[in-house]
This record gives structure tokens, C-alpha cells and sequence, in this order.
């Protein structure tokens, strides 16, 4: 959606990036191609996603003339897919243990605190869209989707004059000057102040794809590398489980990485195993095989008995029963989960009922690598925290601000990686504000 300018503060100028001096002194001539045109903003946000948008809207409030640069021909690609699972936009636990979930948190913590999940929530209902807690604690907008909040939000956004400028990739960061490629050639800006949302690496397609990594290297700023989060993992399945099984959901397991235990589903693929619970343990096994080459995964098939309990409902009294049948009538496990214990004991199974038992409350996977980033649900690594200041500042570049997934955080799905991103670019646009009363005719180095 783009929307159109409505901000009468905002000073249009041309700008040619091949001739700027004689298009300096141009101003706006409507002969010229539109695509020709750029801003005289005093704040540029380079990353249409959540964290850049929530920074537009705190920014606009506050008065300031604010453009968003989105190299997409539409802003919030990957917010409206987070909407196909229902937009799990914040989580409803207590705010002490929701910031634990944060690695590292840094300044993230005082943006959160600032901007907590109840104030998400009142930021929605605002938006004409109220949120419920789920079940398990997270929180959905109530239509389930991302496309009414969006276009709500897109709505307040021009109503606050904010200029949003699709088509526009971020080329180069030179001298302070922001310069873009779009379809029509390369234009430029230099604003007073400039923050990038540029989100992190996961889902290239959707505009977020680790581009800018060089770039910010070549400008001294310290990236830690990129690497997926919450994504799932490889392991060598045989052709038979993997033909037979690939698709199907484990319900209701638990599951153990190096002494963390989960409990949720996961489910097989043709590749591995991925989905919500082994996300919540991705980052230790993500650590493991970087250190070991290899992870070790256990399952517990079910969890909600002892294998005391277990082995007795598999003493099964009657004589012939096949292993089929106690896996299925004593166990109560799906056909998946049956699989999956063979899959995993490689030979035949133990008939003892404590050792069946045992196996099935602690069934070991190899997980030899981690799905790419491409298919990750987040990106870990990104701008050093310690690169910024409190105000989400980079200290090596006075006047450009960072926020969002960009950053070198990560947290697990539930919710906590929507509000890093909305909590972060509200607290870095406050940073902004700031910056720019106290040095509004100084423009970035
Ligand atoms: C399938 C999926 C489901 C998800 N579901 C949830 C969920 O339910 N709950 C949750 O909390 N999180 C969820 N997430 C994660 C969440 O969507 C992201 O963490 C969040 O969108 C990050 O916001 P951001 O603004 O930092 O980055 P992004 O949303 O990635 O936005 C960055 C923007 O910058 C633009 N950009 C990048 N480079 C350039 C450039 N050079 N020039 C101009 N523009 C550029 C991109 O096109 C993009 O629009 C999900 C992610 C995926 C992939």
C-alpha cells in the first residue's frame, strides 16, 4: 500500500544522484520524472517492517517530518505472514520472566519495559483491533490476522504525514547521505537523522535478506554473523520414515537439549524435524553443533506419564499382543511417534515394558545441522549491542540509529520477537527525538 503524501511540513526537492549540485539547486519541477523526486525529511527510517514503522509513527507524533524507504513495492511483507499463524503479536506472562527470554537483551530490556506487552496491547485496541491471551499465554489480535491491524496502522501513519516510499533499496550509507536504487535510477537524501530497520536475514523474498551487513562492516560498526533462530533441524532419516512420515505433527511431546526441557509439538519433515517446541530449544542446539558438529535431541513421547506408570500399561496381560498394538493400545502413541521409537532404536525394540518404557520417555535424535537461515523464522547475530548506545544510537556514527530484528538479539516464537521489534524501534525513534533537539542542525557523519 502506498500512501500519499500528506504532510504540508515535509519541503519536496529534487535530487539527481548523477548531478547533485545542479539538482541541489532545483527545486521541485513537476516536468521532472516523479522517480527523480526525494525528501527533505528530517528523519529517514530505511526498513518498512514493524520496528521501522513503529519508530515513523513515535517520530511523526512528535512532530518531526518522517520517510520510510521500503526497497519492496509494499511495506510489512513479513508482518502479514506472521498474520497467516494468527499473529502471535506479545505473550501474556509476567514481565520479569518475558525479558529472560531475551539473549542478549541490553538496552532491549528498557525498550521493552518502556513499551511493555500490556501497552502493545492498548496500541491495538487504539488500532480498532483488540487482542486476546491464548491458552498458553500468547496474544493474538482477535481477528487473528495481520492485514486489519496493518492497514489501520498504515491508515494513523498518513493521517501523521509519514511518507512512504516503496522501490526504494538502500544502496549505500556515504558521507552521511542515505542512497537508494529504484526502478527509475538512483536517488539520494541526506537527512538530519537516520534510523534502519533493515530486519535480519530469514525469508529473503519477502525484502529483509543481510545485505546490509557489508555495508555497516565497511562503516567500523560491529556485526556478530548472521545465523538462523528458530528454525528447524536436519537429521538422516531412513527413506522409509521419511516417505512414510514427512509432514505428520508429534502432539503433545516433550523434548531435552543439553538439560532445558520443553514440552509442546514439533513436527517431521523430509529434512528433519522443525516447529514451535524444538524453536523454544533452538538456540542450545544451534550451539551444539557449532561447537560439536552435532546435536543430540531427546524426546519424551509422553510426557504427561512416569515410565513407572508407562511400563505398567505395557505389561500387557494378553499373550500375542504385537509391538504394533502395545505401542498403540498401552502407549497411546500415534502412528508418527511409533515410527519415530523404531526410527530412533534402529534395531528391534526392547519387549521388557521398563526398557520400552524407558525408551519412549527418552527417545535420541542426531541433528546434524540447522535448516538455513532462508527458512529460519528470526535471524540471530546482527548490529553489536554493544555498538549502540542506550538510545539505540550506533556510537561509531552519531546520528544513525538502529532497531529491530537488525539487532544482535534473539528470543524464542511466542510472540517476544514482535514486541523486540515494535519496543525497539518506538524506543529508538524516543532516542531520535532526543538526538535531534539536542543537535537538530547537525546531519549525520
Ligand atoms: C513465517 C514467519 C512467521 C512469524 N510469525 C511471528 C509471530 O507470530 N510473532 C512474532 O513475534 N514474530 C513472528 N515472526 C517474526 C517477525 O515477523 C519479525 O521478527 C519482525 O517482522 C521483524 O521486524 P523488523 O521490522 O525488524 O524486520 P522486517 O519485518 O524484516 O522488516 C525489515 C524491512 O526492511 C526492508 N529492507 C531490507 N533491506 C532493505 C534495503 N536495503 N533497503 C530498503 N529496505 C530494506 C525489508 O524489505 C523489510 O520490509 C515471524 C516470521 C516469519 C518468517
Amino acid at each position: 500500500m502506498k500512501i500519499a503524501p500528506s504532510n504540508p511540513g515535509i519541503k519536496h526537492r529534487v535530487r539527481n544522484f548523477e548531478a547533485p549540485r545542479h539538482a541541489l539547486t532545483a527545486r521541485t519541477n513537476r516536468s521532472l520524472p516523479a522517480a527523480m523526486e526525494t525528501l527533505e525529511e528530517d528523519v529517514a527510517i530505511v526498513g518498512g517492517g514493524p520496528a521501522g514503522l513503529a519508530a515513523a509513527e513515535v517520530l511523526a507524533a512528535a512532530g518531526h517530518a518522517v520517510a520510510v524507504y521500503e526497497r519492496m513495492p509494499s511495506v510489512g511483507r513479513k508482518f502479514l505472514l506472521a498474520g497467516r499463524g494468527g499473529l502471535n503479536l506479545t505473550h501474556g506472562e509476567p514481565l520479569p520472566d518475558f525479558l529472560r527470554r531475551y539473549q542478549p537483551s541490553g538496552s532491549l530490556t528498557e525498550a521493552i519495559a518502556a513499551f511493555p506487552p500490556d501497552a502493545l496491547r492498548a496500541w491495538c485496541a487504539d488500532l480498532g483491533e483488540p487482542t486476546f491471551v491464548g491458552s498458553s499465554g500468547r496474544v493474538f489480535p482477535k481477528a487473528f490476522k495481520a492485514s486489519p491491524l496493518l492497514r489501520a496502522w498504515l491508515r494513523r501513519l498518513d493521517g501523521l504525514g509519514v511518507r512512504i516510499r516503496t522501490r526504494h533499496r538502500l544502496a549505500a550509507y556515504e558521507d552521511g547521505a542515505l542512497v537508494f536504487e529504484t526502478p527509475e535510477g538512483k536517488t539520494w537524501t541526506r537527512p538530519k537523522a537516520v534510523l534502519l530497520a533493515l530486519g535480519g536475514a530469514s525469508w529473503p523474498r519477502l525484502g529483509s535478506d543481510g545485505t546490509w551487513v557489508p555495508m555497516l562492516e565497511a562503516l567500523g560498526v560491529a556485526v556478530s554473523p548472521l545465523r538462523p533462530a528458530n528454525a528447524g533441524f536436519a537429521v538422516a532419516w531412513s527413506e522409509h520414515f521419511r516417505t512414510r512420515f514427512a509432514g505428520e505433527p508429534l502432539k503433545r511431546i516433550g523434548l531435552a537439549a543439553d538439560g532445558v526441557i520443553v514440552r509442546g509439538e514439533a513436527m517431521v519433515t523430509a529434512e528433519g524435524i522443525e516447529g514451535g517446541a524444538v524453536y523454544a530449544v533452538s538456540r542450545i542446539l544451534r550451539a551444539m553443533i557449532e561447537r560439536k558438529g552435532a546435536a543430540r535431541l531427546v524426546l519424551d513421547l509422553r510426557p504427561d506419564l512416569t515410565v513407572k506408570a508407562l511400563a505398567d500399561r505395557l505389561s500387557d496381560p494378553r499373550p500375542g499382543a504385537s509391538m504394533a498394538t502395545r505401542l498403540r493400545k498401552g502407549a497411546g502413541l500415534s502412528p508418527v511417534a511409533a515410527g519415530l521409537l523404531r526410527e530412533a532404536a534402529g534395531a528391534a525394540l526392547p519387549a521388557d515394558p521398563d526398557a520400552l518404557a524407558g525408551l519412549i520417555k527418552a527417545v535420541p535424535l542426531r541433528l546434524h545441522a540447522m535448516a538455513p537461515i532462508e527458512r529460519a523464522i528470526s535471524t540471530a547475530g546482527g548490529l553489536r549491542l554493544d555498538g549502540l548506545d542506550a538510545a539505540f544510537m550506533l556510537r561509531a556514527r552519531p546520528g544513525l540509529f538502529a532497531a529491530g530484528e537488525m539487532l544482535d538479539w534473539e528470543a524464542p516464537t511466542g510472540g517476544y520477537l514482535l514486541q523486540g521489534a515494535l519496543s525497539s524501534g518506538r524506543a529508538a525513534a524516543a532516542g531520535m527525538t532526543a538526538w535531534l533537539a539536542a543537535n537538530g542542525r547537525v546531519r549525520p557523519a
